[in-house]
């Protein structure tokens, strides 16, 4: 019997509400997420590692313009894109991310760049994009990141930060995250996670997603798990270690762990957010607090699922 694999992605806690996109364009998205999870189980059914199947499937989050990472990042206050990444093999417990970078095209490559070519974990600004650069990466003008929606979503943030209604901002306005997590037949699991951040950011916010233990975690034997949600909260609760935490001292059952942090400590801070997780037994989750989060994910039946909100789609084998 060979060991099960599997694959969990999300595309953020803060989705649309239904009604603010044609049925064309859900569907484009829920395309995407299909896109995103087939790249990762090419690699996981031929044998390949699970740290490459999360790499590849975050790159094609990553490209869409649907997502809040690479292309369709949020914008900062001053209009500029600034993004973060992480990536976690959790064989070794390596891991390598970039922060607030302004050129890389697909900043989770570079986060595992950092992971494998240099002896840091966390590279930051101008210097992270010189590193990838220097490392043969794709660089792009900061705009090639820049979609009308975020355009749009910034102008009423700032309406509304003049306004004084910030708190009446929906998630989708504010923030968003890409995120994979895999195992793969050796028993390997890994995580990844890509991000613009908040919309109006102020520049030079680091989220949680470049913070290994906050927003990324992955421990052989235990789980894999990616944030999305208001990251400040996830750094201060260690958020993603957390998950990994429960598991192994507490010895509660792997959704179990998952939930307490959705629905319970990041809850109580009154945020949105969700985690897309894999346990060592390849059982994907991928619960959030919020209207809705851009998921999928692909069991060792082989069977490819994708949602945005309550319902799921069944898009048969992968
Ligand atoms: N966690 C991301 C951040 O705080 C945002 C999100 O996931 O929606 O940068």
């Amino acid at each position: 019997m060979t060991n099960p694999i599997g694959i969990c992605i999300h595309g953020g806690c803060g989705t649309l509400d239904k009604s603010l996109l044609s049925e064309a364009e859900w569907a484009e998205t829920r395309a995407h997420l299909a896109d995103s999870l087939r790249a990762g189980w090419r690699v996981l059914s031929k044998g390949g590692a699970s740290l490459d199947a999360v790499e590849a499937a975050v790159v094609v989050l990553e490209d869409s313009p649907h997502f809040n990472a690479g292309h369709g990042a949020a914008l900062t206050a001053d209009s500029t894109h600034e993004r973060d990444a992480s990536i976690m093999d959790g064989a070794t417990r390596g891991a390598g991310a970039v922060s607030t970078v302004k050129r890389i095209r697909n900043p989770i490559k570079a986060a595992r760049a950092v992971m494998e070519k240099s002896d840091c974990v966390l590279i930051a600004g101008d210097a992270a994009d010189a590193f990838a650069a220097r490392n043969g990466l794709e660089i792009v003008e900061n705009s090639y990141f820049t979609t009308q929606r975020r355009i749009e979503a910034l102008a009423s943030l700032k309406k509304r930060a003049a306004k004084g209604t910030l708190k009446a901002a929906s998630e989708a306005e504010r923030h968003g995250t890409v995120g994979a997590v895999a195992l793969d037949r050796a028993g390997h699991l890994a995580a990844a996670t890509s991000t613009g951040g908040f919309n109006n950011k102020p520049l030079g916010r680091v989220g949680d997603t470049p913070i290994v233990g906050a927003g990324t975690y992955a421990r052989d034997g235990v789980c894999a798990v990616s944030g999305t949600g208001q990251g400040e909260f996830f750094i201060r609760n260690a958020a993603a270690y957390d998950i990994a935490a429960r598991m192994t001292y507490a010895r509660t059952p792997f959704k179990d762990a998952v939930d307490t942090l959705v629905f319970d400590v990041l809850k109580s801070h009154g945020i949105g957010a969700g985690f897309a997780a894999i346990d060592a037994s390849g059982t994907p989750y991928a619960p959030y607090n919020t209207l809705g989060m851009a998921r999928g994910w692909i069991a060792d039946d082989g069977r490819l699922i994708v949602a945005t909100h309550a319902e799921i789609h069944d898009m048969g084998k992968a």
